[in-house]
């Protein structure tokens, strides 16, 4: 379900980006999205199927791990959100305006 909701939204600002509208909120929103859901996910299936998978042999431990870095690289979730904060403070402003 989640990840259902998440490609819908990514589909929405994919269409976005065709129309070259501005997307810095937007794309600070899928990415944070995405790597919550992605750890979300993760951490599910890893509990869905036990301590087995737990251990290397089996492909759901690089899938766990793998999820973890996705909060950290390419601007780390606690930046998104300040990413979306501003963009959110500046369309409130503008609107004042
Ligand atoms: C496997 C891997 C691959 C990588 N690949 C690349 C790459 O290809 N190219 C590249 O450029 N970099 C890459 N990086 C670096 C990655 O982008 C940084 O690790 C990331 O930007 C976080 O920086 P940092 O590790 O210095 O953490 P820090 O900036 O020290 O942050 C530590 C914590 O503090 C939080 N924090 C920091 N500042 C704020 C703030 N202003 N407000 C709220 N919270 C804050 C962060 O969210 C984080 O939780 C990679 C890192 C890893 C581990």
């Amino acid at each position: 379900m989640e990840i259902e909701a998440l490609r819908s939204f990514v589909y929405r600002v994919a269409a976005m980006v065709d129309r070259n509208e501005k997307v810095i909120k937007e794309a600070a929103m899928v990415k944070l999205l995405r790597s919550e859901t992605y750890n979300r996910v993760a951490d599910k299936a890893l509990q869905i199927h036990g301590g087995i998978c737990y251990i290397s042999e089996y492909p759901i431990e690089r899938f766990y791990r793998d999820a973890r870095i996705t909060r950290i690289y390419e601007g780390t979730s606690e930046i998104q959100k300040n990413i979306i904060a501003a963009q959110l403070q500046r369309n409130y402003k503008r609107g004042r305006e």
